[in-house]
């Protein structure tokens, strides 16, 4: 009897608590605008097709900014998901461009990050446009990747979110790249975990996010950019990702992160045989990034090597181009001066935009300007004497 009163209290009790629940939940979905447009603190909105953009009142010209991304990010979108417009309005998409949010469970870093729980993307405006531009493409190609899975009806957390990190930064680098470093420490994909990080916020490091990049453009190389739709679908057919990505890579995922080391015996080998024998090194290192792509530690100084090699030679276009190369890792005044330097044998107006730039980069990066202004005098003096 007194079990079966209990039973009674325990059964009423949680059945009110999961109407709570669920009536919070109906409420919150279902209000979602007002509710964040306070939470974010916005007080303007626009609606853009397949999203509605909250902003503040003075941001005009920053939300103007992120319109004019939208052509080459959508084009970008139908190469790589091809979700049509009406599906993806379909999602109601809301996204936040301001200062204030906390992370709750975002799986994102301070730019901004892509809730599909809610489908809200919070952009930090307090960024530059050039991060933003670059946050903007990163978010938006979360929520097409999640469209495509959702779609294809695979659980979206069954794809891991080294996927879903390393699709989103490759997607943006190549709508609007950003400038990137080299791997410190390297750990396996799958156990990548977010943490949370020194001022509070929960992510992943930027050494992770670097790895997850690498990785997923690695394969984009070796095989080609299908290769991302083409593991989500043979995740369904094969009821679970590493067998899929084994299957279609014949990599093995376990040691996969370990091509992503820095290779120090294969620079010094390249290092002793650019003493003895420069045409050898030149075709060795040039096999070297054929195999690798464009993604990889060793890359920023082959490049370098190679640069070296071709200025002995005097084979200055083909010294500008391969230093140039550089520039996806290097964005400091003295890169610039370089590629000044190197340009101003065969392509003079070349030469003055990255003098200009080196200036640029020494304002940015808070180096002495003055000797880069000095530099940009310089050239141009030679320019003219030419
Ligand atoms: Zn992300």
């Amino acid at each position: 009897m007194f079990k079966k009163k209990i039973i009674w209290i325990m059964g009423i009790t949680l059945s009110v608590l999961a109407i709570l629940v669920m009536s919070g939940w109906v409420l919150v979905k279902h209000n979602k605008d007002t509710l964040l447009s306070i939470y974010f603190d916005t007080n303007q909105e626009k609606d853009m097709g397949f999203f509605t953009i909250h902003y503040q009142k003075g941001d005009e010209a920053l939300l103007k900014k992120l319109e004019d991304t939208l052509p080459k990010i959508k084009t970008q979108q139908e190469r790589w998901f091809n979700q049509s417009e009406v599906t993806l309005a379909k999602a109601d998409l809301d996204i936040y461009l301001s200062t204030e949010y906390k992370e709750t469970d975002a799986e994102h870093d301070e730019g901004g990050f892509y809730l599909k729980e809610f489908e809200i993307i919070h952009l930090n405006k307090n960024f530059t446009i050039s991060e933003l531009e670059n946050v903007f493409s990163h978010e938006l190609a979360h929520f097409y990747f999640v469209k495509y899975v959702n779609d294809l009806k695979v659980d979206v957390d069954d794809i891991p979110n080294w996927v879903h990190e390393g699709v989103a930064m490759s997607f943006a680098q190549r709508v609007f790249p950003e400038h990137i470093e080299q791997i410190a420490e390297v750990l396996p994909l799958m156990e990548l975990e977010i943490i949370e990080t020194e001022d509070g916020h929960k992510g992943y490091t930027g050494n992770n996010y670097l790895e997850m990049l690498y990785a997923i453009e690695y394969l984009i190389y070796q095989f080609d950019e299908k290769i991302i739709t083409a593991l989500v679908e043979e995740t369904k057919k094969e009821k679970d990702f590493t067998r899929a990505f084994t299957k279609l890579t014949s990599l093995d995922l376990d040691k996969y992160h370990e091509m992503f080391v820095t290779n120090e015996e294969k620079l010094t080998e390249f290092e002793n045989l650019m003493q003895v024998d420069e045409a050898e090194a030149e075709k060795q290192m040039l096999l070297y990034i054929e195999e690798r792509g464009e993604y990889f530690n060793e890359a920023s100084l082959l490049y370098t090597y190679l640069g070296s090699i071709y200025m002995n030679q005097k084979r200055y276009s083909e010294a500008l181009e391969i230093l140039e190369r550089k520039l996806l890792y290097h964005f400091e005044p003295t890169i610039y001066r370089h590629l000044s330097e190197v340009a101003i044998h065969v392509d003079k107006e070349k030469s003055l935009a990255y003098a200009k730039e080196a200036v640029k980069s020494a304002r940015r990066n808070e180096w002495n300007v003055e000797a880069f202004e000095d530099f940009l005098s310089e050239q141009e003096k030679l320019l003219k004497a030419n």
